[in-house]
């Protein structure tokens, strides 16, 4: 059997799992860590856990808009009716304790009486302003109380390093006064595009050029995947310019990415070139788009050698740079990609033998069921396609496609 790239079926091929199980294992955290106003700090990655300084709330308040009284004044059962003495609002604390039969009016989030332990809700009480009556029942013994130290208490280890920060992470640190701290820095990733056909989207292309539409994606899938780019441009078929740029990319950045020219094509002179520079492994991947691909190093950066079609680009990012640069990152628990599945709208063909990725549009009808259908022409030069694509359908390397009424897995875009 022929088992080139271009074959649909090669016996060597590598399963998409596996190889990405081998870049993960290959690949380490960068080194160095800052400090950043918490102001700056979404979507970093914390480089030491967090042990709350303070307990929040940093005293006992109130629940609830209401009365704050001592159950302990009340009887089992009835209507009980106490002296309203003063009040307790949000930064305005009553400061003393209450006396028998005695109670407040508080507001919630304002500070409870040392010896008060129930707060009965505005809307259970009728008052005058100065008495209160209640049903007993809703004056139990801690009800509406919040507890000093009831959402993070002083020393406990609140999250730990490896967490990315989204709002709430931010939201809970803010409310302990935690205005700085330490992340890990940033993954810096050089990108360059390869190949003579190529010309900067401001430029003009010749009769025989095309926009290079790959560095404009990969800018966005890093600025998604929250690391720093260091665009190293349009490379020629050149193998002294790729050498140059490959090795200025190995220098100064943590990852190396490019796309193009890693293919057996007269002008691919990558394979060439990393002999010499770097140890590579092209490797022909189990799957559609995507090959081929090559992961190595130059020097001692980690590169991906991405396939130049764009929809192969797109989606080698999505499957194998995106988990490597969460790694590099230092995230410890990545945030587990839902397991989806989707009905299909349409037969999906497909050969054996290898993973398949198409692009699908799901939809969520009035029951909750999803539904996916085909955005249409899948070869790997049709970006127009994916754009209209809001997920992949991820067809197993066994598969043999999927009828009309298949369950399908899907991977959100
Ligand atoms: P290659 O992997 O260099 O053989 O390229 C495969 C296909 O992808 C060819 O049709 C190239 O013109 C196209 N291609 C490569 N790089 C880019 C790019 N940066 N932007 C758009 N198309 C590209
Ligand atoms: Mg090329």
């Amino acid at each position: 059997m022929n088992a080139d790239c271009q074959t649909d079926y090669d016996p060597n091929s590598l399963a998409l799992s596996e190889a990405r199980a081998r870049i993960l294992s290959s690949l380490s955290v960068v080194h160095g860590c800052q400090t950043v106003p918490l102001l700056d700090a979404l979507n970093r990655v914390l480089s030491s856990d967090i042990n709350a300084p303070r307990d929040v709330p940093p005293y006992r308040n109130s629940a609830m808009d209401g009365f704050a009284c001592r159950s302990a004044d009340l009887e089992s059962s009835g209507t009980a009716s106490l002296r309203v003495v003063g009040e307790s609002l949000a930064g305005h604390a009553y400061t003393k304790n209450l006396g028998a039969m005695q109670a407040i009016r508080i507001m919630t989030g304002a500070v409870l009486p040392d010896n008060a332990d129930a707060v009965v809700m505005q809307e259970r009480t009728e008052s005058d302003n100065t008495t209160v009556s209640f049903d007993v029942r809703d004056a139990q013994n801690k009800s509406f109380v919040r507890e000093r130290g009831s959402d993070s208490s002083k020393g406990e280890t609140l999250m730990q390093a490896g967490v990315r920060l989204g709002p709430a992470q931010i939201a809970l640190l803010a409310s302990l006064g935690i205005h700085q701290l330490q992340v890990h820095r940033k993954p810096l990733v050089a990108i360059l595009s390869t190949g003579d056909e190529l010309v900067e989207i401001s430029g003009s292309p010749a009769a025989d050029q095309i926009f290079d539409s790959n560095r404009p994606a990969l800018r966005a899938l890093l600025q998604n995947a929250h690391v720093d780019t260091l665009d190293l441009g349009i490379c020629p078929d050149d193998p002294n310019e790729i050498r140059l740029r490959l090795l200025k990319a190995a220098a100064s950045a943590d990852l190396i990415v490019s796309s193009g020219g890693v293919s057996v094509g007269t002008a691919d002179h990558l394979r060439a070139v990393l002999a010499d520079i770097g140890q590579l492994n092209f490797w022909k991947i189990a799957m559609k788009p995507g090959r081929p691909l090559s992961f190595g190093q130059i020097e001692n950066t980690p590169y991906f050698g991405l396939p130049g079609n764009p929809v192969s680009t797109l989606v080698t990012f999505q499957q194998l740079v995106a988990p490597a640069l969460k790694q590099m990152a230092g995230e410890q628990k990545p945030t587990a990609e839902l397991q989806l599945e989707a009905v299909s709208e349409h037969t999906l063909n497909k050969q054996a033998g290898r993973q398949e990725f198409q692009r699908g549009y799901v939809r969520q009808d009035e029951n909750g069921e999803l539904w996916v259908s085909s955005t249409g022409a899948q070869d790997s030069h049709r970006l127009s396609s994916i754009s209209r694509a809001n997920c992949l359908i991820d067809l197993a390397a066994g598969s043999a496609g999927a009828k009309i009424g298949d369950r399908v897995r899907i991977h959100l875009l």
